[in-house]
């Protein structure tokens, strides 16, 4: 049986407790949303002040030399690229994840002559679905083969261009055999394009020695760049040559400077970029990523997994009996960095559960979910969230009408 006093001793002892120090967190809350919008970084918030009051409003126009803002979106891109196995000059961050899937599926199936089927997994994350959708509808010519989840081994044939998944699995947190799929994939001779939105910042991603193709990534959840940071992209060397950006923007120009006519992709990862980067965004995550210096990814997921492990093992225990049904894998050599529930009455068990101080989330119809981003979530948190969900339950207190409304945002 593990105790209170067990998780502060191992809170103690473990090599990436100091890191927390590096995030601004609110007193009186135990945060387990990290996976929806990482935490404040210390140095985001500076980077931030400085970017607009030193760089933007004193230096003006001349900091996109001076200050090195045109060069943004690739040194950000370097940055990730430690944290997913990839090359430096594989990276760039740019635009929204919906928008980056756009822009690879749609280079994928443009590449591959013949081949016209874009293939993925039901009940995946809607934006994923939405923008394959989109681009069937706009390309006639294209069919969009959506199977049940474990279905892809199977749907793989001669026709399939792209295959679209994403590598943790947005609620229940199940994490995808990326190596295994991507050798099926390449045996079929299509491409794979991982969405890495849940496992970017709390897994050790390793894209290259899994033989990714493509990917693209989230820069407000794990990696902590604030609300609506941007998102990220991966195209491994092998296919940048040949791979087209349909937004072909002039920042995606081999010579943005040169305000010619015609548009000549930029070799490598630059031709991915579209129009002028959001600076102030990318200043947040620049500074952001910098909370994962000198931090091994291998001791992040192996943090990740006990968070979730001791979360189960003291759910289990505390709330028996109360309706929460697991809804992750209870193996964490099979799950990221989140623990999902069901609970009849979910959405009033979260509300209940926030106005106490305990941040988590929830997904419709009966998800309760809780991330334990391993940069700034103790054990002792954990203990500490499990004993306020087990009161709520005790004493059914998310009965209150106050915890029965819907929000816009959920
Ligand atoms: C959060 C998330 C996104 C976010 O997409 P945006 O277009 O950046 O809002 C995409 N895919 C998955 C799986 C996610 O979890």
């Amino acid at each position: 049986m593990t105790t209170r006093q067990d998780c502060l001793d191992r809170d103690a002892a473990d090599p990436l407790g100091a890191v927390r120090d590096r995030f601004s967190l609110p007193q009186g809350v135990i945060y387990l949303d990290g996976n929806s919008l990482g935490a404040l970084p210390v140095a985001a918030r500076d980077a931030v002040q400085d970017a607009v009051e030193r760089q933007w409003g004193g230096d003006l126009i001349a900091s996109w030399n001076k200050h090195g803002w045109i060069g943004l979106p690739q040194k950000v891109g370097g940055k990730i690229a430690r944290l997913i196995g990839a090359e430096a000059d594989e990276v760039v961050a740019a635009d929204s994840v919906s928008v980056n899937l756009f822009k690879l599926a749609a280079a994928a199936v443009s590449a591959q002559g013949g081949r016209r089927v874009v293939l993925t997994e039901g009940g995946d994350f809607p934006t994923d679905l939405y923008i394959l959708q989109g681009l069937a509808g706009m390309m006639p010519e294209v069919e969009l083969r959506v199977v049940a989840p474990g279905g892809i081994g199977a749907a793989l044939d001669e026709r399939v261009t792209v295959v679209l998944l994403s590598h943790v699995h947005y609620r229940s947190g199940a994490v995808r055999d990326m190596a295994g799929l991507n050798a099926a994939i390449r045996a079929a001779g299509a491409l794979s394009l991982w969405d890495l939105s849940h496992s970017a910042g709390v897994l050790d991603v390793d894209l290259n020695r899994d033989g990714a193709d493509l990917a693209a990534g989230c820069g407000y959840k794990y990696l902590n760049g604030g609300p609506g940071a941007p998102a990220f992209l991966f195209v491994a060397r092998r296919h940048q040559a040949a791979l087209r950006n349909p937004l072909s923007g002039w920042m995606g120009h081999a010579r943005p400077f040169d305000f010619i006519d015609d548009y000549t992709p930029a070799p490598g990862i630059d031709r991915w970029l579209c129009g002028t980067p959001p600076i102030l965004s990318l200043t947040a995550l620049s500074a952001a990523l910098d909370a994962f210096d000198g931090v091994d990814m291998k001791a992040v997921r192996a943090r990740a997994g006990a968070l979730g492990d001791l979360f189960i093992e003291r759910v289990e225990a505390r709330c028996a009996g109360k309706g929460l049904v697991l809804a992750s894998p209870r193996d964490a050599t099979v799950r990221g960095g989140q623990v999902a529930f069901t609970h009849p009455q979910g959405w009033a068990v979260m509300q209940n559960l926030i106005a106490r101080g305990v941040i988590g989330d929830f997904r419709a119809p009966d998800v309760i979910r809780f991330g334990f981003a391993p940069l700034y979530v103790r054990r002792a948190d954990v203990w500490d969230s499990v004993e306020v969900m087990g009161e709520i339950l005790d004493s059914e207190s998310w009965r209150e009408a106050r915890f029965q409304t819907l929000a816009a945002v959920t």
